[in-house]
């Protein structure tokens, strides 16, 4: 147990030059030690080493500490394998359906969103802090920082405590004994009741894909309509009439993507591209660095986002992207269909896509004649200028895909307009993304 401990408490600082020794180095130390855990759970009756092994305790942590893919699988297969002793080890992060008021409260999936909301209320309240205690932008900046990477840190451990969970669940069905046979099954009912949402009561199959598959389920499946930004950037450009003068990458997009598709669009089209996060004070950074370039007559990629954002983007991210979604054509309500800018599942999990399984790719939303969100979209026109606008289209009502959306472009002017004559706040448009 005090090589386990000691193991955890100094695995962060374990570093070498070479990712890919290092990640060697750690899978053969991880499969040492599950071969030392199991040698410990077997031992005789009377030998002292027998039964000791909470260490698994420890080697849990490790891998919600661990940034590598490859290493916090090795350990899950090494703690799966592991049998009763790792299954009585490790129960307490797999509990039981409650008997209590709240039966939900022991649902992982549950825990899981708990966990990150309460975490993201805590860094929006530090947030807040520090603007209230610092009006000057940059102080209150560098006061955030510090606190904003050790929330996304802390956000990290909590999806990899999670999808631990959901890769050690079924693996433990399939080792532990007839002794805890029923209680594994137990625990692993309770995640598949995600995908029988009728079922769970839940009403909502929710757990992603990734997950879905590694828990080996598949009456699951997802209807794709996820989109690519650059191509879209292209064909708004090539468009006649096109008055875009520079873009906003949206920070959230590239902390996956990274920055690489953007300089040649920016070369290509002469517009600056600056990426941006979504705080009021983010996005008037982006509009302040644009307007710099535009004025100076200069077009880059600018990284106004750099707290969340890499150049590389989120490797492991694309790793898991590159797996499962290939490229494809994608129809853009109010533009039409621009070539490969969208992701559909690819072959490999032509299982889980809903289009293949239910034949549905010949169903098409058609834009009402009255909306102009292809324009709005465009550039060509603002939403105010549209006759729908405030009328027959608003949140509530909406007719195009840039009302329905918080982020669309007709959603924020209705929401955040200033009329005189309001006195009433105006409607909500369903948060997405
Ligand atoms: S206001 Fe409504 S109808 Fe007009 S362009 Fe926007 S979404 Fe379409």
């Amino acid at each position: 147990m005090k090589i386990a401990e000691s193991l955890r408490d100094r695995w962060e600082l374990i570093k070498v030059g070479d990712p890919r020794t290092l990640e060697g180095a750690k899978r053969a130390l991880v499969q040492r030690f599950g071969d030392v855990l199991r040698a410990v759970a077997g031992a005789r009756e009377g030998d002292p080493a027998r039964g000791r092994t909470a260490a698994y305790g420890p080697f849990f942590e490790i891998a919600v500490t661990e940034p590598s893919y490859p290493v916090r699988l090795a350990i899950a297969q090494e703690m799966g394998a592991g049998g009763d002793a790792a299954f009585e080890a490790l129960r307490e992060k797999f509990p039981l359906p409650s008997r209590h008021e709240r039966p939900d409260k022991d649902d992982p999936w549950v825990q899981y969103e708990e966990a990150f909301r309460h975490e993201r209320e805590e860094e929006h309240r530090w947030r807040e802090e520090c603007l209230r205690k610092h009006p000057d932008y940059d102080k209150a900046r560098d006061a955030y920082l510090d606190f904003e990477k050790t929330g996304a840190r802390t956000r990290g451990r909590i999806w990899r405590q999670f999808v631990m969970r959901a890769w050690l669940v079924p693996m433990m069905v399939g080792s532990v004994g007839e002794k805890h046979r029923a209680q594994a099954r137990e625990r692993l009912q309770i995640w598949l009741g995600h995908l029988e949402p009728e079922q769970s009561g839940s009403h909502r199959a929710d757990l992603p894909l990734y997950l879905a598959h590694r828990l080996g389920v598949r009456n699951f499946s997802m209807l794709v309509s996820h989109v690519r930004v650059p191509p879209a950037i292209e064909a708004i450009m090539r468009s006649p009439g096109c008055r875009v003068q520079a873009f906003l990458a949206a920070g959230h997009v590239c902390s996956v993507m990274g920055l690489g598709e953007y300089p040649e669009l920016a070369r290509r089209f002469k517009v600056p591209v600056v990426v941006t996060g979504f705080e009021p004070l983010d996005i008037l950074e982006g509009v302040r660095r644009t307007v710099r370039q535009l004025e100076s007559g200069e077009h880059r990629v600018d990284n106004a986002y750099p707290r969340a954002v890499r150049d590389e983007g989120n490797p492991a991210a694309r790793q898991m992207l590159a797996e499962v979604f290939e490229i494809t054509d994608r129809a853009w309500r109010g533009i039409g269909t621009i070539p490969g800018s969208g992701w559909r599942l690819a072959p490999a999990w032509r299982a889980y896509d809903a289009e293949h399984r239910f034949r549905v790719t010949d169903v098409t939303t058609e834009e009402p004649a009255a909306c102009r969100s292809g324009e709005v979209l465009q550039g060509l026109i603002k939403p105010h200028e549209c006759a729908a606008f405030g009328t027959t289209c608003t949140p509530r009502t909406p007719l195009g895909a840039t009302m329905v959306s918080s982020e669309g472009a007709c959603a924020a002017y209705y929401l955040y307009r200033r009329l005189a004559h309001r006195t009433d706040r105006p409607e909500e448009a369903t948060p997405v993304g």
